[in-house]
Formats: structure tokens, sequence, C-alpha cells
């Protein structure tokens, strides 16, 4: 029973959990055997359908047909050489087909390192130290992005983040480029790091030319744009947010989709900026498992079936129509609420009326959310425990699930 794993996960791990979000399912954290398609099933042997899907890599869904068989096929030959294979070839090859502003790429195991290596790089190329970034927007456990605004000053959001460091960032509102200008004019910037559709404090769009603007000014300015597609990319379009809003970055993360559900990241640039990283340049990157076989295996059939199906279009019809139908239900409780959604991501904020960045998200009623989310999990909906996170819809769910969510959604609502 996932209750009583539980107690002795608390033994051995910090608050039970090896990543702290986990720790915040309701009625108590899962412990799961197994997962198909649109389901994933408990210990305990309950089945829920599934709209957290790994917090963004399954789109096609768990334990994908296509890409197990690629798995196995491969997994038998070995699965790791400390040397190279032609599948990081392959997916390289598809990123860069897809991702115009990426030329070269290295590869690395997740979103954060991507990141952290990105800011390096950025930092390598421009000979500056200063960043930008944006109030809610989350890029991994990355120390010099860790950090909140408080009565106008930047601190630290996590202990054990030096007071020092936030010398060198900055934070701007999401949707606000005339701070990111000021500063600019002010400050040798080395990069504006943002992402293009924010997913960590609840799903917020951008505004029309907010991602084209931070491009011009970091352009004008010497500083890089690193845009931060570790969610977006794949997800939005095969060529992520700058293929669906048609913007531009500097340098580019991809994490999630990429290892189609196993540990995978990467940075991508121009040429001449990546060609910075060792071993040809003097920007440090290196990693043992950077480009792990199966998790290259696992990326590429993974953009294969995406490239095949092109699913855009129908997950994105089947998250509006559960979207809309979420929305009915809150209007016939004459509840006041925003539902932010993008093709298939979206996240819905309780007790306030419009979210444009992280100041309004964080006026949404959290506690009623949970509530619903702990409702949901007991009548077998796993959705995000927050509302700070996203709900992902995968090619693998039905109309069928749709319509039993919201049937769920209609009764479990009732608690809030
Ligand atoms: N960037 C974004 C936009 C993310 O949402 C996340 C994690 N959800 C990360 C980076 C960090 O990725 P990882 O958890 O793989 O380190």
């Amino acid at each position: 029973m996932s209750i009583e794993l539980y107690k002795e996960a608390l033994k051995f791990f910090p608050g039970g959990v090896n990543s702290p979000v986990r720790a915040k399912v309701r009625p108590h954290p899962l412990f799961v055997s197994k997962a198909k398609g649109s389901r994933i099933f408990t210990e305990e042997g309950f089945e829920l359908i599934d709209y957290i899907m790994g917090y963004g890599p399954l789109i096609l869904g768990h334990s994908n047909e296509y890409v197990l068989e690629a798995v196995k096929n491969n997994v038998v030959n070995g699965w790791l050489y400390g040397n190279q294979t032609k599948f990081e070839l392959e997916l390289a090859r598809k990123i860069t087909k897809y991702y115009p502003s990426i030329e070269k790429l290295r590869f690395v195991n997740s979103g954060a390192e991507a990141v952290t290596t990105a800011i390096r790089l950025a930092r390598g190329y421009t000979g500056r130290k200063e960043i930008i970034m944006f109030d809610g927007c989350y890029h991994g456990a990355v120390d010099s992005l860790m950090v909140k605004e408080e009565g106008g000053e930047v601190v630290p959001y996590s202990h054990g983040v030096p007071e020092e460091l936030m010398r060198l960032t900055h934070v701007c509102q999401f949707n606000d480029p005339s701070c990111v200008e000021s500063i600019t004019k002010n400050r040798e910037i080395a990069a504006i790091v943002v992402e293009p559709v924010m997913a960590n404090v609840g799903v917020v769009l951008p505004e029309k030319d907010f991602l084209r603007d931070l491009y011009k000014i970091a352009s004008e300015n010497g500083s890089l744009l690193i845009l931060d597609e570790v969610v977006t990319g794949f997800r939005l379009s095969l060529g992520g947010a700058q293929q669906y809003f048609n913007v531009k970055a500097h340098i580019t993360t991809l994490g999630k989709i990429i290892g189609g559900g196993f540990p995978a990241a990467a940075i991508g640039a121009k040429k001449e900026i990546m060609d910075f990283l060792t071993p040809s340049g003097r920007v440090f990157n290196a990693g043992t498992f950077n480009a792990h076989p199966i998790s290259m295996v696992a990326g590429l059939y993974t953009i294969e079936v995406l490239e095949r199906l092109n699913p855009y279009h129908e997950m994105r019809k089947i998250t509006e129509e559960l979207v809309s139908d979420l929305r009915k239900i809150l209007e016939e409780r004459g509840l006041k609420f925003a539902v932010n959604q993008i093709e298939s991501m979206f996240q819905v904020f309780l007790d306030v009326k419009e979210v444009k960045n992280a100041i309004e998200a964080r006026k949404a009623n959290n506690d009623k959310y949970i509530k619903l989310a702990e409702e949901m999990v007991k009548r077998g909906i796993l959705i995000p425990p927050v509302n700070t996170e996203t709900w992902f819809v995968s090619l693998a769910h039905t109309l069928d699930d749709i319509e039993i969510t919201i049937k769920t959604l209609k009764k479990a609502s009732e608690v809030i």
C-alpha cells in the first residue's frame, strides 16, 4: 500500500520523497507500480487517469509501444559506453531541423543542468556576469535562478543560496519588457532567461510581442536571450514555442520530451556560440551520462511518432473540450476562476479573474485547488497536486478519458 510505503520512505528520504512536489499528492503520496497509455496504477492496484504525465515528458502517454520496442531492442546491446552513438547524431538532426536557432547542441541529463550550462555559456561568450530572469519562472534547481523579489529586493528563495549571488541576478515581471529595457540600459547583462510560456506558477501565456521584444532588447544590448523550452519544446509544436509564436532565441534549452521519458536535456544555439563549450572552447561542460544511449533512443522514437502522426491538432481539441467543460462546471457553481490553456497544457486558478504574471497567479486560492486535487485523486483522476504545476494532456488520452474526467470534476468540485 502506498501509505505504508510512504511511512517507510519517510525514514530514508527528506520529506519521504526524492522531489518535493511528489510529497504534495493527497491524501498521501503515491507509489506507482506501472503505467500504460493515460493510466497509472498504484502499488495497491488503484487505477488513475493521469494528467501529470511525468510533469511533461510523456507527450505520447505512458509506455508507448513504439518507444518501448525501440528501447527494448537497443538496451540488449548495452546501455552506457562512454563513447559516441549514432542515436545522438540522429536526435541532433531532428532537433536542428525543427529549431532554426540551433545549429549545434550539447546533450546533458536534466533541465536544470541545461539551464546552468546555458548561463555559463552566455557568461563565457559575452564576458559579462549579470542576468535577468522573471518572477515565477522556474528553470530547475539552479542557484543563480532560485530567487524571488521581496519588497523590491532580490533574495534567495532557498536556504543555502548565497546572497552574494543575488547581486548578479535581476528579476522582472513576466510580460513586462519595460523592466528589462530599463535594466539593460544601465548594466552589462550576459543573458535574459525566460520560459516562453510560464509552466511553474500554473500556466501563464506571453502577451503578443513580449518574447519578440526580449529578443530585440537582448540583441541591441549584446546580451543573449535564453529561451527555456524544457516544457514547451516539442509540446506546443515540433519547433516548440519558437515555431508556435514565430520568435527567436540566442540559446535554447530543451529537456523533458527530447528524452521521451528518460533523462535527457540539451543546450542549443548557433555554431559561433556553441563552439565556446569544451572541448572546442573554454566554457566547461561534461557529463558521464550526457547523450545517454537509451535516452537518445527514447527521444528519437518519441519525436518520430510526433512527426508521423502530427497529433498537435488532436491533442489541442481534446484539451479544449476538457477546459471548456471545466469552465462550465465552475461557472455553474458560481465560482470566480481563470483557466490559462495553450495547446495540450493548462491550469486553473480559483478565486481570481485573470492571471498574466506570477503576482496574479499567487493570488489564486491554492488551498481550494489542493482540496479539488485530493477529491479527484480519491475518485481516480491524478491531476497536479498544486496549482503551480501544469495539467498535461497526451496523445494517449481518449475522448472517453475526458468524459470520465469531466464527470469526476463535476462531483469533486462540490467540495470547493
Ligand atoms: N525549465 C523548466 C521550464 C522546467 O519546467 C523545469 C522542470 N519542470 C526545468 C527547467 C528543470 O528541469 P529538470 O527537472 O529536468 O531539472
